[in-house]
Order: structure tokens, then sequence, then C-alpha cells
């Protein structure tokens, strides 16, 4: 599986400790009480409930699907991990508490030293990134995983924004393409409220990759040279309910995975959508959400595609309640097992190939 022996020409993959082994007794859920951002109450100025990882976590020990043994403890991105996607001279730029300020959108950052700016809001963001990483390569061994943070789709390479100061979508993805074998296509479906311009920067005009994107038309990033990295560009009107964005969803998961299949699915499930968040604009109900994440998972499983989800923006304090609920229902459903189904392949198949998932079980809608 690895390519780290790679002599043919490329240059060889740098040393990373987020590809180490993971155990058989643990679910590939990625998460580190880290991610949760604490910091003298700072947190409470950005709209985002920066503890919603956490709650989450709590949530499904509460249901008794996970423990602190049986989940994958996230390990930090270094430096040179985030140079796989990002140039020198932003990574130096954050550096700068005014220039991470102006990208977590927390102003009062400008005023902190960045050593402490580094400690209690970058280390965290790095060890979300470094989860996401970590769980693409447990996606190509179990055929899922789910990091419980990341999701920071409005980073690229060289430009951080909107709360998000790594590119953890693309680093997973450039990961996967530099060291595991069989894995040299992806798609992403990102169906957080906004576009998804870091990843759309990084990946224009790549055919490797596959852009599904799924946003209001009317909120933030509006970013026109992103929008022509998308391949299936599904633009919302403000007050979306329901009904027509799952029968969007549906549709266009099903078409964008019959037109090119990926060997891997990178799921941005963020839940800025909820009714009554202020910044998303849409009106999805919570059993909308579950719906939707039960879809997406759905349309990956039956076809023997591997899924990483990552849980991307959400800015309500219920939010964290339906993450939850809706990683149970996929574990209802017997979408995301502990081991992977009968049947199934744990490597990589060839595109084209035949889905190994029975589909016996499977429902044909939500
Ligand atoms: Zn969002």
């Amino acid at each position: 599986m690895s390519k780290e022996q790679d002599t043919e020409g490329g240059k060889r993959p740098h040393d990373t400790e987020l590809y180490v082994d993971v155990p058989r007794t643990c679910l590939p859920i990625v998460y580190h009480p880290i991610y949760n951002i604490t910091f003298m109450g700072i947190e409470k100025l950005h709209p985002f409930d920066a503890g919603k990882w956490g709650k989450v976590v709590h949530f499904l020990k509460e249901e008794q699907f996970v423990s602190d043994d049986n989940m994958v403890p996230a390990l930090e991105a270094s430096e040179e991990d985030l140079q796989v996607a990002h140039t020198k001279s932003y990574l130096s730029r954050l550096k700068w508490s005014v220039i991470v300020a102006g990208i977590t959108e927390i102003p009062p950052l400008m005023f902190l030293p960045n050593c402490l700016v580094q400690r209690r809001v970058l280390r965290p963001l790095r060890t979300q990134t470094g989860g996401t990483i970590m769980a693409g390569k447990l996606a190509i061994e179990r055929g899922w995983a789910i990091n419980i943070g990341g999701g920071f789709h409005h980073c690229s390479g060289d430009k951080g924004g909107g709360f998000c100061a790594y590119a953890d979508i693309t680093l997973a993805i450039k990961f996967l393409f530099d060291r595991v074998e069989g894995v040299s296509t992806a798609t992403i479906i990102d169906l957080d409220a906004h576009q998804g311009n870091g990843h759309e920067r990084d990946f224009l005009g790549d055919r490797r990759v596959f852009i599904m994107d799924v946003y209001n038309r009317h909120i933030y990033p509006g970013d026109g040279q992103a929008k022509r990295a998308i391949r299936r560009k599904v633009e919302l009107d403000w007050g979306t309910e329901d009904a027509e964005y799952l029968q969007k969803v549906e549709l266009h998961t099903e078409g964008a995975l019959n037109e090119m299949r990926p060997d891997i699915v990178v799921y941005n499930a963020g839940t800025d959508v909820l009714d009554g968040d202020p910044l998303g604009g849409l009106a999805i109900s919570p059993q909308g959400i579950i719906a939707r994440d039960e879809i997406v998972f759905r349309a990956a499983r039956r076809r023997g595609i591997p899924i990483l989800m990552v849980t991307s923006g959400g800015y309500q304090k219920k939010t964290a309640r339906i993450i939850a609920d809706s990683i149970l229902n996929l574990h209802r459903q017997g979408l995301i097992a502990p081991e992977p189904l009968e049947g199934e392949v744990s490597s990589p198949q060839p595109i084209g190939g035949q889905s190994s998932v029975s589909v016996s079980s499977v429902r044909t809608s939500v």
C-alpha cells in the first residue's frame, strides 16, 4: 500500500506520524480533546460554538457508541505535513496574530502574542487538520471514517479565511494521492451552507478531483474564480427547505458518483444549513440533516467507495446534538459498522470495479 519506496521519478513523501497504523479495535472515528478552542472567553466572541466537537463526542459516549479507548486520537499536523498543500509564505504569515485574527474572524486575537495564538487557536486547528489526514487513510482501510472536526473548506494553499486556517481537505486528498497505491481520484461532496472555495482553488483544473458543491448562492464567499472548479454546482436560495434540498442532494450525489467513480469520497458535512442559522440562511430541519448524511453515505457505501466525513461549519448550540444523532443513525442503518461489511474489500478497487457492499439492506431513498 505504501508508496514510500516509490522510485519512479516521483519525490519520496516526507516522514509523517499521521499515517501510523491504527489497531483494528479502534473505530475509524478521529478526535482529540485539543480540538475544542477555549481561551479566556475570547472564543465566545465568534458565533462559532468552539466546543461543539467535544459535545458531539460526549453525546456519542452517552449512547455508548464510542469510548476513549475505541476512538483514534488525532495528532497535530507538523509544518512538513502542512507544506504538502501550503506555501511556506502562507505558513509564515500565520506567525502574525493580526493575520490569524482576520482568518478566524476573532478580532481581539490581533492584540495577543503569537505564541498564545499558536497554542490556543492554531494548535487545535492543526490537530483537527491532522485528524482529517489520518481519517483519509482510515477511510481507505475501513471503507469509512469520520473526523469529528475539520472541514476547513475556505482555506487554500496560500490563503485562509472564514475561520479556516488550514486546508485539511486538500491535504487529506494530496496525502492519499502521494502515499496510497490505487488512490488517484477523489470526489468532494461539499454540503456546508457556504461555497467551498478553498479546496476549489486548490484543485482548479485538476481532473483527478471531482467537486460537487451545494450552497446558499447569496452568502460568503461568492468566489467566482473558485466556482470554475465545481463540476456539479447546486446554488440554493434563502430559506430552502427539506423537500427541495434532499431531492437535490440525492439527485446530484448519485449523478456525481455515476459521472466519475472516485477512489474516495470526501464529504464536507457542514451543519450550518440548519434552520435558524444566522450565517447559512437555509431552513433545513435536524431530521433533514440526518437524512442528508444518510443519502451521501448510502450512495458511497452502496458503490463500495470509501468515504471520509468531516463536520465543517455549524454555528448553533444545538448543532452538536444533531451531528451525534446523525452518526448514531448511520450506525443504526448499518452504514458505519465497526468492521468492514461482509464481503467488502478494505483496499481500494479499480475504477469501474463492482460494488462489493451488500445491497440487500439498502433502501433506494430516504
Ligand atoms: Zn459554512
